[in-house]
């Protein structure tokens, strides 16, 4: 697997690969990687010529208040569990390399950044925004996985990609979950014994949404109410929001469900915030 830390050598090797007709496949990370992150690149490289993983923990998605500092890192290992996988390339640039001295310039998608994860991390999305740009610009792939776990986020992406003309294909992955039903993140290495067993109030919050829509239930205000009071229920989680969506606008629906729709959770256990989804019908049966 070639390492590369500097967008230059990035660009020039991305240049070179699409002139000898290569199509480049490209996952970015911020590291510490579990078998989420991996089935992310399972498609980049099923999909690709070339797959390029980039592992940047990015400062400036992370809030004033937040978990940039004590964010779990493992290079050595995540090296090697990509490149067992058959990854052809590691992006690994540094901060200075991705925020050069000066820079002064961020990336802004409107409207849809402003609910949900907008309304409790307001910079948060400038700066998944911004550095996605960047690795794109660095990268140059034909496409780029992201996954389920932050759907905001994929709405996002795909709105950006698509406003800016990016002419990169993105691919979403399932949510990958651990056995007994938590979604796996590399902040649940965060958790207590205690609060990881709490934290499956969320799992179950969704699996019971699921059921009841299932059942026909269809008022979105009845599944996103009955949501929050399963996650309360919980015993010592605070909730930052239970609702229930449009997948592409993230706009809350008001009434009666018809169609796709996508129940979205955040809650805080102790110092960890932690989030997970599911679709409600059939798109749900694999997240
Ligand atoms: P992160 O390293 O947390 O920034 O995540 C990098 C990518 O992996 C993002 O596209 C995430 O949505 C995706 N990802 C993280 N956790 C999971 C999971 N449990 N299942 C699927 N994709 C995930």
């Amino acid at each position: 697997m070639n390492i590369i830390r500097r967008v230059t050598d990035m660009q020039r090797e991305s240049d070179r690969l699409r002139a000898a007709g290569a199509s480049i496949g490209f996952v970015p990370t911020m590291g510490y990687l579990h078998e989420g992150h991996l089935d992310l690149l399972r498609i980049a490289i099923s999909r690709c010529d070339i797959s390029v993983c980039s592992i940047f923990v990015n400062p400036t998605q992370f809030g004033r208040d937040e978990d940039l500092a004590r964010y779990p890192r493992d290079f050595e290992r995540d090296c090697a569990l990509i490149e067992a996988l058959g990854c052809d390339i590691l992006f690994a640039p540094d901060e200075s390399e991705m925020y050069p001295e000066g820079d002064c310039t961020f990336v802004h998608v409107d409207h849809l950044t402003n609910t949900l994860e907008g309304a409790f991390r307001p910079t948060h999305f400038r700066g998944v925004t911004t550095v996605v740009t960047k690795l794109f610009l660095a990268v140059r792939p034909q496409l780029a996985v992201f996954g389920q776990k932050d759907a905001q986020q994929v709405a996002v992406i795909r709105r950006m990609t698509r406003d800016l003309h990016f002419g990169v294909e993105i691919a979403v992955a399932p949510i990958r979950r651990e056995k007994d039903g938590l979604a796996m993140s590399s902040r649940n290495t965060y958790l207590g014994e205690d609060e990881r067993r709490e934290a499956l109030a969320l799992f179950r919050s969704l699996q019971r949404a699921r059921k009841l829509h299932d059942d026909g239930e269809r008022s979105a205000a009845n599944i996103q109410r009955f949501v929050a009071e399963e996650i309360l229920r919980s015993g010592t989680m605070t909730l930052d929001y239970a609702a229930v969506v449009h997948p592409d606008t993230m706009e809350q629906i008001e009434d009666e469900i018809h169609g796709a729709a996508l129940v979205v959770v955040a809650a805080r256990i102790g110092s960890t915030r932690l989030i997970d989804n599911t679709f409600l019908g059939s798109e749900g049966s694999s997240s």
